[in-house]
């Protein structure tokens, strides 16, 4: 299955590349490798990282420049979540939807069977639809809860300096 699926966008990125007069380097297709290997959400840096670690020797250059390619080959998805750029692979995904924290940064995905039949089942007269993207805003548990306890610790000060001017 896995490497069926590995098959399957190693012979698209080739087609991409042939159409594009674009040269299929062993270190493109390395890199597409790399990343169908790569569960989930991943920034730059973390896949520089992976290259660093193997025997395989990437430019950063190349890498980036890969990664545009990709993009525009539709076989990679860029996100911007809160500012920071995260990449993950799109070709047999699971649609997912991502909740992010405004406070931390921290994303999450939300598979949520209901959410996402609403959005496929959503008819757009006039209009096909290749694939949707969702982003939730908002607070993670952790960060709420640390606000809670700032804010407490706040109105406990505020009371504390009302009792000693008194
Ligand atoms: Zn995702
Ligand atoms: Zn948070």
């Amino acid at each position: 299955m896995v490497n069926s699926v590995k098959e399957t966008v190693r012979g698209t990125f080739e087609q991409y590349l042939q159409t594009k007069g674009l040269r299929k380097t062993q270190e493109r297709f390395a890199i597409l490798d790399a990343i169908y290997s790569i569960d989930g959400h991943f920034t730059m840096e973390q896949l520089l990282e992976i290259f660093e670690a193997s025997k395989f020797r990437v430019s950063r250059a190349t890498l980036y420049n890969t990664m545009e390619l990709l993009v525009d080959a539709h076989l990679v998805v860029h996100h911007n979540f809160n500012h920071s750029s995260r990449y993950e692979k799109s070709y047999a995904a699971t649609a997912h939807f991502h909740r992010i924290c405004m406070a931390c940064g921290a994303v999450t995905e939300v598979n949520d069977e209901k959410l996402r039949a609403a959005i496929e089942n959503t008819h757009c007269k006039g209009f096909t639809i290749s694939h949707t993207s969702l982003y939730i805003y908002g607070m993670c548990s952790r960060c709420a809860s640390a606000r809670r306890r700032k804010e407490k610790k706040m109105k406990e000060k505020r009371e504390q300096e009302k009792k000693n001017n008194k």
